[in-house]
């Protein structure tokens, strides 16, 4: 598969991962969680399909400083596109975060070769917590890959 339903762009985004970043949606995601922030595009078929080539060529166009968050919907629900993407990008040097409302246990190996940070787990309505950053609920988990792999979770809560 070389196309990826997409939804969305946003530029300089401080709140999507370490650092000023740009914000790749993709389109749909099945968990319905309670409260999701990104309602309007859990629906698969209301997105645009774009090819690997054509997203590669969008992004460099707009993301001058290599740092990019690829969030949804649920991106891990287009997986076979989306490794394909997330190869092109690293071969070209970009800082990739991975926005999944997966559990780490879920989340294909290969997906920790290919990014520099991930945030897992779904939104959960009850364990929400607006003291910590980039993630909306406190079973939701940012990770620093640190080469070959190695995660190191990041303390991202905000000091009173
Ligand atoms: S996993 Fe994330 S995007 Fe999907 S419904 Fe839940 S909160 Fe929304």
């Amino acid at each position: 598969m070389r196309y990826l339903e997409v939804a969305g762009w946003k530029k300089n985004s401080c709140d999507d991962g370490p650092g000023i970043r740009s914000v790749l949606f993709l389109q749909g995601c099945s968990m319905n969680c309670p409260g999701c922030h990104n309602r309007d595009i859990q629906k698969r078929g209301e997105g645009s399909l774009m090819s690997i080539d054509e997203i590669i060529s969008f992004v460099e166009s707009r993301c001058h400083n290599k740092r990019i968050t690829i969030s949804g919907g649920e991106p891990l629900e287009q997986w076979e596109a989306l490794e394909k993407l997330l190869i092109s990008l690293k071969e070209k040097g970009f800082d990739i975060c991975l926005y999944t409302g997966w559990d780490f246990r879920q989340i294909p190996e290969k997906v920790f070769k290919l990014v520099d940070y991930i945030k897992t787990g779904n939104f959960v309505m009850e364990k929400r917590n607006v003291d910590i950053h980039y993630v909306g609920s406190e079973n939701q988990k940012m990770y620093h890959l640190t080469g070959d792999g190695v995660c190191e979770l990041l303390d991202l809560r905000l000091s009173a």
